[in-house]
């Protein structure tokens, strides 16, 4: 069984990220939505609320489960028999930070494959920093992120 990893922050879960989370349940057997903890990481969102809009939004797709970590990402994919960590390329900048990430997590174990799908033409610009930014303006980011996510920022709007 061929298991892959998608790690993220998800601060939030948009559009674009579940455009990789779908085309990835078609490539592999299982795809673990894995909630990077990072404790140094200024989010908007809680772990819990986090959680709860990607536990809602990956519902369709039977293949794919979410967990957190609060550790390193590869040792986890190790832990839970995954052989593949999935992250999404955007533009030539994401390149660079994954370039690095990808180096270190080779220095770590070699027998971890990453493995890049390049985002959607119509959803490069879409990132969760943008997202926030957008609504905090008072733009309609309603076709951009999942329904779930503008109910929890109506949620938790006086945050
Ligand atoms: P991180 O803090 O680990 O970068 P993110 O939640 O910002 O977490 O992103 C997780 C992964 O999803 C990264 O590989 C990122 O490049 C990818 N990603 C983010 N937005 C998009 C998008 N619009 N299309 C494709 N991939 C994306």
């Amino acid at each position: 069984m061929k298991i892959a990893v998608y790690p993220g922050s998800f601060d939030p879960i948009t559009n674009g990220h579940l455009d990789i989370i779908r085309r990835a349940s078609k490539i592999f057997d299982k795809v673990i939505v894995l909630l990077a903890i990072n404790p140094e990481k200024n989010c908007r969102f809680s772990k819990e609320e986090r959680l709860n809009m990607l536990v809602e939004v990956v519902k369709p797709y039977k293949n794919v489960e979410i967990d957190s970590y609060n550790g390193l990402v590869i040792e986890y994919a190790r832990k839970h028999g995954a052989s593949v960590l999935i992250r999404g390329l955007r533009v030539v900048s994401d390149f660079e930070y994954e370039w690095a990430y990808a180096a270190a997590n080779e220095y770590i174990d070699k027998e971890i494959e990453m493995v890049f799908l390049m985002a959607r033409k119509e959803l490069t610009f879409i990132s969760s920093s943008q997202i926030d930014e957008l609504y905090n303006s008072g733009v309609d980011i309603s076709s951009l992120v999942p329904k779930i996510v503008l109910e929890t920022y109506t949620r938790t709007r006086n945050k």
